[in-house]
């Protein structure tokens, strides 16, 4: 029976190496072939000229570095990029890369559809339908460097942050999502800082309390709502992992990190008449008066039956203004890439040829941030 190649490209070091020391061949091997891989974004053999002709004829006959297949790719008028990607199983995926002035930003996506059904989210209302293998996940990355000329030697854009903010929940898939994450922190292969890497989770407790001490991410909440009631409807598995306990976790994991000075990213999608009002930035304020966060307020981005709809500029600058003078660190985040559906709001995976204005899906949780006033 023929066994199936081992796809390296989703592999961490530590994987790479056992997988070389069974092959029989030194760890620096790994390595090389690590570099090969994210460095250099070779996915064949042959080309890895550094390597023995044996141990690449061997490499070629019981590994593969095999990426997911892009089926769509639209670019929007202010420059940021969409991908839809074909995953194993057949299901879409969306990635999206915003270019804002000398950071670009790739929002990678976890899962197909979600299960946690948060209810203004449209990847929620896909429902789940398969997790991303690691070498989907950090496929996203590769892919979207090629597209971009931007391997080591490239003259494109470099992509310097990542966000774990598109379809999915990045706690519900850990195992691959912490391979993943690693790479993108590793040295021998993107060496982005702890600090560029961004989890955005809505609140799995007990995933949060296995990450701390296991990694070195930035970390978002997705929190949405001052009070549990409120968060109940919002966000289900708030019934499960109340606000307080969420918190905690959080807390815990900043200070589990080896570096100080660490805050969590509070995310607060603001849907009007339902999050939006100025008791409700009071209560937020209070409840985050001594903790240590700055808050992302991100306008809803409306999709077609949500029921939801995006507050007014005023609304959103009274909230952001309550929350500020009560001393906070409050930013807004920018609508990008609204004319490809790109923008920040949620992930369908679809392939479109055409941009569809009427009808906006766009992207969870997107990144650039500005200060408003
Ligand atoms: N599942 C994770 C990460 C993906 S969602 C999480 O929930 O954190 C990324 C962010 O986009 C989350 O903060 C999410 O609440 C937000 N989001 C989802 N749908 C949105 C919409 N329609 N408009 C604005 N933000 C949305
Ligand atoms: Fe899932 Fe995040 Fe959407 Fe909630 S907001 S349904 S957790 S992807």
């Amino acid at each position: 029976m023929k066994v199936a190649p081992v796809n390296l490209l989703g592999m961490s070091r530590s994987k790479m190496q056992v997988l070389f020391k069974e092959l029989g061949e030194p760890s620096y091997r790994a390595q090389q072939v690590m570099k090969w891989i994210h460095h250099a974004g070779v996915d064949d053999f042959k080309l890895m000229s550094n390597l023995g002709k044996n141990l690449r004829e061997h490499l070629s006959r019981v590994a593969e570095v095999r990426a997911p297949r892009i089926a769509g790719h639209q670019i929007s008028t202010d420059g940021t990029r969409k991908w839809a990607i074909r995953v194993a199983g057949g299901g879409l995926i969306e990635t999206v890369l915003i270019p804002d002035g000398r950071r670009a930003t790739l929002c990678v996506s976890s899962q197909v559809g979600c299960s946690l059904d948060c209810s203004f989210c449209a990847t929620g209302k896909q429902g789940f339908q398969q997790n991303l293998s690691a070498a989907e996940i950090i496929g996203q990355l590769w892919l979207a460097l090629k597209a971009c000329d931007a391997f080591q030697n490239g003259k494109g854009r470099k992509i310097t942050n990542v966000v774990m903010m598109g379809m999915g929940e990045p706690l519900l898939n850990f195992d691959n999502v912490v391979d993943a994450m690693d790479l993108m922190l590793d040295d021998l292969a993107y060496g982005l800082s702890r600090r560029r890497v961004t989890l955005s989770t809505s609140g799995v407790v007990p995933a949060l309390d296995r990450l701390a001490g296991r990694s070195q991410v930035s970390l978002a909440i997705s929190l949405h709502a001052p009070n549990d009631s409120l968060r109940n409807e919002l966000v289900p598995l708030n019934r499960k992992y109340p606000i307080e306990m969420l918190l905690a976790s959080a807390r815990n994991y900043i200070e589990s990190q080896t570096d100080r000075n660490r805050v969590v990213s509070i995310e607060y999608t603001l849907l009007a008449g339902v999050n939006d009002q100025p008791r409700q930035a009071l209560e937020l304020a209070q409840l985050l008066q001594s903790y240590p966060c700055k808050i992302n307020l991100i306008p809803f981005n409306p999709f077609s039956g949500s029921g939801y709809r995006r507050p007014s500029g005023n609304a959103v600058s009274r909230f952001w203004k309550i929350l500020v003078d009560a001393g906070l660190r409050v930013t807004v985040r920018t609508t990008r890439g609204d004319d490809i559906d790109a923008a920040c709001g949620q992930l369908v995976g679809q392939v479109r040829d055409r941009p569809r204005r009427s009808e906006r899906h766009g992207l969870a949780g997107t990144v650039p941030v500005v200060a408003l006033g």
